[in-house]
């Protein structure tokens, strides 16, 4: 016979873990949580440099910050559409026209808080338990989580930095299962800086032709980081329009993390579904901050020049410097502000004392040794590379390079 004290045990053990078994299986992000010891680590006095986080180093343009202001000022102040103001839906059909050559209507159209929420909004509507999601590996830290925190199962095809980290369409068409519901990536790639050429992206969608029943993902925030001199939106493959939901934001180009806005252009019914699902949970994105973006997504791209000029030369500077590393192999980012070597060669090594066994091993021993905060591959599905963030100063970085040089020559 059960006890009055078994009862107890039991409350007691329940309650020392109140959590869901959601959150409770959610690894945390691991960028923000590297970013977080980085600055930690800085409170304590140690001279740490942080090349962890994907955040531009940038002051958002003044002509923004002048409509964020003007928008204080005329009272923007109350719940906007869930789905966002009119007038910055307007915007963006008009951005996706002028620069993908995309023809949205705003009804196509959801503002949410960050792409990052957008995403979220996407898993929660597309997904069902076991529906499976195809992530061409590396891939964007969160997708992974946000698949699986919304029942879909995640899976990885994996790429190698001999193939500037693209996956082929024989790839694809391997990973698919009649369970395949989506496939998400983005171009320009966070971490690899690749960026798929429409070429490419055709042969995919020849792939994609036989299964119409699939969803894609195209997250194209790097949109405007992009070295290559040209950019293609598969939403613009024939065929693939009325399947893709182009994911889209101002964190990234515009320097504007902290203003947490991100859209999609999607097939009516998921614009919808997304409205639904933003309706219960936020209500809709920030009012001063949506009016800001109608002036960032209206100006000419031309206006972002600067900017993309210093990270084309960063991405120069470090690639340069980390070609001189023995043992560090990488390919040549053309988007982004990220690199992302193979440090494999330095697996069952030891540097200075430590025993290296894995990329993760790396990452922490870079933080130990050379006081530079990295991300290890892990984190976006490749065990072999670790990611560094060069949305920071040419100072800063031939310093991180330099301690990162010393240390890796063990
Ligand atoms: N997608 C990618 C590929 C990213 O790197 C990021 C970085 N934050 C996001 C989405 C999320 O962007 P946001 O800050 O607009 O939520
Ligand atoms: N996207 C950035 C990164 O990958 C910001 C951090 C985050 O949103 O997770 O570092």
């Amino acid at each position: 016979m059960v006890q009055k004290k078994d009862f107890r045990a039991i409350n007691t053990l329940l309650m020392s873990n109140p959590l869901s078994d959601r959150i409770n299986n959610l690894a945390t992000s691991q960028t923000l949580a590297m970013a977080a010891l980085a600055r930690e680590l800085k409170a304590q006095g140690k001279d740490i440099i942080s090349l962890s986080l994907g955040e531009p180093d940038f002051n958002t343009p003044d002509f923004i910050k002048e409509a964020a202001k003007k928008a204080i000022d005329e009272n923007y102040s109350t719940y906007s559409p869930v789905d966002g103001y009119a007038e910055l839906k307007d915007a963006i059909c008009r951005k996706f026209k002028r620069d993908n050559g995309l023809d949205y209507k705003p009804s196509q159209i959801v503002v949410s808080t960050g792409a990052k929420q957008s995403l979220y909004n996407i898993a929660q509507v597309m997904l069902n338990d076991g529906d499976e999601v195809i992530l061409p590996a590396p891939y964007w830290v969160s997708y992974f989580e946000i698949v699986k925190l919304s029942g879909g199962v995640p899976v990885e095809v994996p790429t190698s930095v001999e193939t500037d980290f693209k996956i082929t369409p024989e790839q694809l068409e391997a990973a698919i299962t009649p369970k395949t519901k989506m496939m998400w990536f983005s171009s320009p790639c966070n971490p690899s800086g690749s960026v798929y050429s429409r070429e490419e992206l055709t042969a995919l969608g020849k792939v994609l032709e036989k299964y119409p029943n699939i969803y894609i993902v195209a997250d194209e925030i790097y949109e405007h980081i992009n070295f290559s001199g040209t950019f293609c939106s598969i939403a613009s493959i024939p065929g693939l329009f009325d399947r893709t939901i182009t994911v889209n934001g101002v964190a990234k180009a515009f320097a504007m993390t902290g203003y947490r806005i991100g859209y999609i252009g999607a097939p009516e019914f998921i614009a919808k579904a997304c409205t639904k699902i933003q309706g219960q949970v936020t209500s809709g994105a920030n009012s001063i901050a949506q009016r800001a973006t109608i002036t960032a997504v209206d100006a000419d791209p031309s206006v972002l020049n600067h900017m993309v000029k210093a990270f084309h030369s960063r991405r120069d500077l470090v690639v340069g410097l980390l070609k001189e590393i023995p043992g560090i192999k990488i390919n040549v980012p053309e988007g982004a502000f990220y690199v992302f070597p193979d440090v494999s060669s330095f697996f069952g090594k030891t540097l200075k004392g430590t025993e290296i066994k894995d990329a993760n091993d790396v990452s922490m021993y870079l933080l130990a040794e050379a006081n530079v905060a990295t991300v290890t591959g892990d984190a976006f599905g490749n065990p072999n590379c670790i990611r560094f963030s060069y949305a920071t100063s040419d100072e800063l970085l031939k310093e991180a390079l330099k301690r990162i040089k010393d240390a890796l020559a063990g």
